[in-house]
């Protein structure tokens, strides 16, 4: 694999990772505040003063901590379906076989919780302005699929998808928005924060988001009926009484005290990471630029991305072969040329972590048989094969050529400059 002139490169002596948690200090000290004083169940200050300091930051009226980003989009999901189709049957799913429209190239638990709740969903095609959902194939699955009524977006990569042309098309047809905002936290399109654009809205601090609480989510919304609904349901669904009363279904998603507090210690650093992330996007871009890539591109006029993760895509004429199998891949070197598949075995090859693009749902074996809607019409795209060297569709061809760079914001400059001359030496 590794032809061509890069032995000389030294492997970092500890791992450069693709994006892992940074701890401040503050962290330390409100986990042991809820330690000390015995607030180490799903109650207590830590947990208020950062549902107090997010909804500051976001710009909305009321967030509710949980276990996780999953779970904030699964009871999104339930209130959207409760909301538009009416309360669940028990055993049924809020969704019980309706179909929603949904980001096609994107992590599966944007999608997941759509299933939870009985839902189908439908995989609208990406563009290539911000790697997003494509409002034109958007418009095209309302003209498929006119009776839907839910669409859940992404913001992939930290990047705000085309959020006016997204609205205008779901107002027109009264369809409700589930924002994924897991990845932009702190991202802004038309200078308002992600993770206020939809009905209901959702953030995660996994271990490997902007800021973390090692685990943890949060759902955001203006509505105090929604946050309520969401508060209860995430602690069994009890009822104002003296014994256990239950006359919902209920969950155990609520987040403890002691991962508020980690998220508490942590919320203070966002816009540091935000400009850390930011230096490392723009150092990437300025030492690939003689190149045949780009970086993942946005909207420079009406959006600020929180840059959580660098990506690369090689253009079509740079493309040496690679193959990929479900779990396998294999590059043929070319000179001039290289591939996602090059790039990373070269990046792993200095210790260092880079990651292929989210592969997209409508690829994926789980979601193979599910509609999956492209600009021009209903296609499915059964492989990774180009058919006349053109890609079958845009998710496809972003994750055939794409890939995410090492973007861990404690990586120095010196260890940046490596990756990028490694990467140099693959188009050798
Ligand atoms: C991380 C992530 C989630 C899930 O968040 P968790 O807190 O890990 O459950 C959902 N959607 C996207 C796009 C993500 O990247």
């Amino acid at each position: 694999m590794f032809h061509k002139e890069r032995c000389d490169i030294e492997p970092f002596e500890s791992k450069v990772w693709l994006s892992s948690p940074t701890m401040h200090g503050e962290e330390l000290k409100y986990m042991t505040e809820a330690y000390r004083t015995n607030w180490m169940s799903t109650v207590g200050e830590n947990i208020n003063e950062i549902e107090r300091m997010v909804c500051h930051k976001i710009g909305c009226k009321y967030a509710v901590a949980l276990s996780s980003g999953t779970a904030s989009l699964h009871l999104a999901m339930k209130l959207a379906g409760e909301a538009i189709y009416g309360s669940t049957e028990l055993g049924k799913g809020a969704l019980n076989g309706h179909k929603v429209f949904c980001s096609d190239m994107t992590f599966d638990a944007t999608v997941n919780p759509v299933i939870y709740e009985g839902g189908i969903p439908v995989f609208i095609d990406t563009e290539y302005d911000t790697w997003n959902m494509d409002p034109k194939a958007l418009e095209t699955a309302f003209d498929i699929y006119p009776d839907v009524k839910m669409i859940v977006l992404v913001h992939l990569y930290g990047t705000p998808a085309k959020m006016d042309e997204i609205k205008t098309i779901a107002d027109r047809h009264g369809a409700i928005i589930v924002e994924d905002a897991a990845e932009s936290f702190g991202a802004t399109y038309k200078e308002k924060q992600t993770g206020t654009f939809g009905h209901y809205n959702c953030i995660s601090f996994n271990g490997n988001k902007i800021i973390t609480g090692s685990s943890g989510g949060m759902f955001l919304t203006d509505c105090l009926d929604d946050a309520n609904k969401v508060r209860k349901w995430s602690t069994q669904s009890r009822e104002n009484a003296a014994w256990y009363q239950h006359e919902e279904l209920g969950y155990n998603y609520r987040m403890s005290n002691v991962i508020a507090g980690v998220v508490r210690g942590q919320l203070p650093y966002l816009e540091q990471h935000i400009v850390q992330k930011r230096t490392i996007y723009e150092r990437y871009k300025e030492g690939l630029k003689d190149l045949p890539v780009s970086m993942n591109p946005y909207d420079e006029e009406n959006s600020v991305p929180n840059f959580w993760l660098s990506c690369l895509l090689i253009d079509k004429d740079a493309m040496c072969r690679q193959v990929r199998s479900e779990n396998e891949a294999l590059s043929i070197g070319e000179s001039g040329k290289s591939c996602p598949t090059e790039i990373l075995d070269a990046i792993a090859g200095i210790n260092a972590e880079g990651r292929p693009i989210w592969k997209p749902m409508h690829m994926q074996p789980i979601y193979r048989m599910n509609p999956f809607v492209v600009r021009d019409g209903n296609g499915r795209a059964r492989t990774n094969a180009y058919i006349d060297g053109e890609c079958l569709d845009v998710g496809m061809d972003i994750f055939n050529r794409g890939l995410c760079l090492p973007s861990d914001n404690k990586m120095t400059e010196q260890q940046q400059d490596r990756i990028i001359e490694v990467i140099k030496r693959c188009f050798d």
